[in-house]
């Protein structure tokens, strides 16, 4: 299986390559070559399948000879050892034909858990066999971060360096990046936004001098290891609920577009989704692109959902991709567009993305509502950024075919906003319940290039 990039000019690598660069050196994302399908017989037998063991079926064609299948089934099994509940991504129903997909199960309560504890144990297997180091570097609204550094501390041949934005981040999100003691983990406090962070992610990935001095790899969603790692559970809440013989629909909270495009993977693989919801939250770029063509950043509004707040969204390069006829130069030209202020998607290609997507957003006061509402009516605490995601799959239900929304973090992650909406305050589960007393660790930079470099350099292993 190889990998080619989104803007056509890089090389073409494998997957323990692409997995390990992150950032391809044109620019643009790894995606494969081809997409491997799936029959309806081999979609039908995953059911009462473990997760494990799904996991195992959705993903080995991806990943060729990097591994064999014996390493690569080791690698899967601990992964997910440290998840709380059996299942790992268990479904709950919220009213007739809606159901939430329960992804916060891992060790820091996101999603991001399903993907970073994945790559944590890919770079540990793949590294310790040729030996090398590589420092990781990652931007995150919060949960990227916290899963990362938490898959990745203590690891031996890996730096991580994460930086966040400064005071836009909840402080459980915060606790969890700045407690852990491990030397080989680092936060770094960015003034500035998520975006701002990403950046400057790209612009160390794009400076090849330090690139190939410190060895930089990636594990942001651009990272197509992450968007592989996150195709499993759409098949297995779809199979439990009936699929290849019965169609599904899902939606998805978004910001970087890493979640959602991998059930548009999901669905090149055979799997029968009738409709995929792009749900946001008041920072809609996407729906107002998918609706309009036209892509242009406002500037963030923080919101009550900040792991969504998100204008400039990496994983969106992939499906322009896609909706391009995989044509690299179209795309680089789109992103060179996108540094001079935004881009409009060709009537073709808009056509295709709205084949492809429905989509949706939700206010600040309509999560607030929607939190409020289920706590009421189904029993169910959501956080924020999944109340965006049932608040518009509400206005996409259909009788016929059942949804799936995605519940992408704890609401005890996200205290203050559950608190104001509900009146009861979440508690943090029993393996963290001490977060608040742990002793912080944590740089405080300037959004600039080279200090942040120069931390790295200075603070890397050897
Ligand atoms: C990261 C995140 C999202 C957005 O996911 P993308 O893959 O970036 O679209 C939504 N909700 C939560 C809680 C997240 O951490």
């Amino acid at each position: 299986m190889k990998y080619i990039s989104t803007r056509g000019r890089a090389p073409e690598l494998t997957f323990e390559e692409a997995m390990l660069t992150g950032l391809a050196r044109d620019g643009g994302l790894y995606v494969p070559a081809d997409i491997p399908t799936l029959s309806g017989d081999e979609i039908a037998a995953l059911a009462n399948q473990p997760y494990e063991e799904v996991a195992f079926r959705i993903m080995r064609p991806f990943i060729g000879d990097t591994f064999s299948d014996d390493e690569f089934r080791g690698i899967i099994a601990r992964a997910y050892a440290g998840f709380e509940h059996a299942s790992r991504a268990p479904l709950v129903q919220l009213g007739p034909g809606h159901f939430l997909l329960e992804l916060f199960h891992g060790p820091t309560l996101a999603f991001k858990d399903f993907a970073m504890q994945l790559i944590g144990q890919l770079f540990e297997a793949s590294l310790t066999r040729s030996g090398d180091r590589v420092t990781i570097v990652g931007a995150t609204s919060g949960d990227t971060g916290s899963a990362a550094i938490e898959a990745f501390r203590g690891l031996d041949a890996v730096d991580v360096f994460i930086l966040f934005p400064h005071g836009r981040v909840s402080e459980v999100q915060r606790r969890q990046m700045t407690t852990p003691a491990e030397t080989n983990v680092h936060a770094l406090s960015v003034t500035g936004h998520f975006d701002d962070c990403q950046a400057r992610v790209k612009d160390m990935f794009n400076d090849f001098a330090f690139r190939d001095e410190v060895r930089l790899a990636g594990v942001n969603s651009i990272n197509w290891a992450r968007v592989l790692a996150q195709v499993v559970y759409y098949f297995t809440s779809a199979v439990a609920l009936g699929a290849p013989h019965r169609k599904v629909g899902f939606t998805v909270p978004t910001g970087n577009f890493g979640d959602i495009f991998a059930g548009y993977i999901a669905r090149r693989m055979g799997l029968p989704i009738d409709r995929l919801v792009v749900a946001t939250n008041q920072n809609d770029i996407l729906h107002r692109c998918l609706t309009t063509g036209r892509y242009l950043p406002e500037g963030v509004i923080p919101s009550i959902s900040p792991s969504m707040d998100i204008q400039v969204s990496s994983n969106f390069e992939r499906v322009l991709f896609e909706a391009y006829d995989r044509d690299g130069a179209a795309v680089a030209q789109l992103m060179d567009e996108l540094k001079a202020g935004g881009f409009t998607v060709s009537q073709g290609a808009l056509e295709r993305l709205q084949d492809l997507f429905l989509s949706g957003r939700a206010s600040e006061e309509e999560t607030g509502a929607t939190i409020r509402r289920l706590r009421e009516t189904a029993g169910e605490t959501l956080c924020p950024h999944s109340a965006v995601g049932v608040k518009v799959a509400e206005e996409h239900l259909d009788p016929g075919v059942p949804m799936i929304t995605l519940a992408t973090a704890h609401p005890a992650k996200f205290p203050d906003a559950v608190e104001a909406a509900t009146g009861a305050r979440p508690g943090l589960p029993p393996h963290m319940a001490d977060l608040f007393d742990r002793d912080e660790r944590v740089t405080r930079v300037e959004n600039d290039l080279a200090e942040i470099e120069h931390f790295i350099r200075e603070n890397i292993a050897n």
